[in-house]
């Protein structure tokens, strides 16, 4: 048995559907648990949602819910001949759900709603790949994920209960394979206890995958993607990004840390900890051969670089030259827990801490207007972070070259840099 995960980009018109659909097709017969995300940009159209309908402007709610909906509504049409119907039906039965709900005033918190809205796009495209493979004559099996996946109530950030999760999935998904080839399902979205649905955190649909394969004890996780492979850089911002066929683990774990958009940091642990492999392939070119991210020790990596922006870094000093240390630290990180921010890079001195964080600018907000009751708090915006794992001095002087490097941290592998713009 084989998981298989296709990101929003593999479904964002007909043709990439069907193009998607071949892919599976074709790999039935090895018996595939599939985890599709929504179609193309859905996820950030149902933010827009949920935000209109907390901020009780009931009509854009509304309105943009329409056009979530006749978005959907066309590809059904256009891409269905028999099942139209069925996937219709199925598709306005969530649609309901959700105009009940944006019918009445909001009287819980922003994020439960936003779960309950957001949750929608990964149903209705599954929904609609789904029909369309049934037609195609492939065995397949729908599955609503939010009755195996359970979660605590953490709306947006949902932790999963691995116990429940995994005797759902023994129970009811592994006898599915007996009569289909293909299981169907979404990534991303669980339910709690009281059956309100849940989010795991944008891009979560890889971790979902990773956790079936793990559970079902799958022979890898294929990752379907626009790219031919995991590059060393994002190939937007450097031309020169060259594929890296093989990874470990680690070397993943950490590049997803350290902020490279490859695949959620969630993702390895489930693979790790049944040492099971993960492959990246091109949905666009099958015959590539993709990466393959296994235990196995790599060698020869080039220097992987990874540049994030909108960077915030926050100094915090004593007031009253008692040292940064085991009280002082813990207050703050207790005030960065408290946003659900992490810094992404800190250093030390006697009576100074500085952290460089995502330029959230709300939650760093909090964070100075917090510190600063304890400490004296000065903060700078509109920074990047420079990380280059298996740096090399040409690859550092290139990139930092008459640039303002305002802070600087090196370990044997791993070179970051706070640069002001
Ligand atoms: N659709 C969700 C998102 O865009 C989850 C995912 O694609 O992984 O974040
Ligand atoms: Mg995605």
């Amino acid at each position: 048995m084989f998981v298989f995960k296709f990101g929003g980009a593999s479904i964002n018109n007909i043709e990439r559907i069907k193009n998607t659909a071949d892919i599976i097709k074709e790999r039935a017969d090895r018996k595939l648990l599939v985890v599709v995300s929504a179609m193309g940009k859905t996820t950030n159209a149902l933010e827009k949602i949920a935000e209109a309908y907390y901020e009780n402007r009931k009509e854009d709610a509304l309105s943009l819910f329409e056009q979530v909906k006749n978005n959907h509504l066309g590809v059904v049409k256009m891409l269905l001949v028999h099942n139209w119907k069925p996937a219709e039906d199925q598709l306005k039965d969530f649609f309901t759900e959700i105009e009940w709900m944006l019918h009445d005033k909001p009287v819980r918190s922003y994020d439960y709603y936003y779960d309950q809205i957001v949750c929608c796009g990964e149903l209705f495209s599954t929904c609609i790949v789904a029909h369309y493979l049934a037609e195609q004559k492939v065995k397949i099996k729908w599955l609503d994920v939010r009755d195996i996946f359970r979660t605590d109530n953490n709306f947006r950030d949902a932790g999963v209960d691995f116990t429940f999760t995994e005797d759902k999935i023994n129970e009811n998904v592994k006898s599915l394979f007996n009569e289909f080839d293909v299981v169907m399902t979404q990534g991303f979205i669980g339910a709690t206890d009281e059956n309100e649905s849940t989010t795991l955190g944008r891009e979560g649909s890889d971790y979902s995958a990773a956790i079936f394969t793990n559970i079902l004890h799958a022979e890898n996780l294929t990752i379907w993607k626009d790219v031919p492979a995991v590059m060393n850089a994002d190939p937007n911002k450097f031309s020169e990004a060259v594929n890296m066929p093989l990874l470990n683990y680690t070397e993943v774990i950490e590049m997803a840390y350290y902020g490279a958009q490859v695949i959620h940091p969630k993702t390895i642990k489930p693979l790790q900890n049944k040492n099971i492999p993960l492959l990246v392939k091109s949905f666009l070119d099958t015959e590539l051969p993709g990466t393959i991210i296994n235990a196995d020790k790599t060698v020869n990596l080039p220097p992987i670089i990874v540049l994030k922006s909108q960077q915030v870094l926050i100094h915090f000093r004593s007031k009253d030259f008692s040292f940064m240390e085991g009280k002082a630290l813990g207050q703050l990180h207790k005030i960065f827990n408290a946003v659900k921010l992490q810094p992404n890079l800190t250093q030390n001195t006697a009576i100074s801490f500085v952290c460089c964080f995502d330029g959230h600018a709300e939650k760093t907000g909090q964070i100075a207007a917090d510190a600063s009751l304890l400490f004296d708090v000065d903060v700078e915006r509109d920074l990047s972070l420079l990380t280059i794992r298996h740096y090399d001095d040409a690859t550092i002087s290139k990139l930092t070259e008459g640039r303002n490097v305002i802070l600087e941290q090196r370990t044997p592998e791993t070179m970051q840099a706070v640069i002001r713009n």
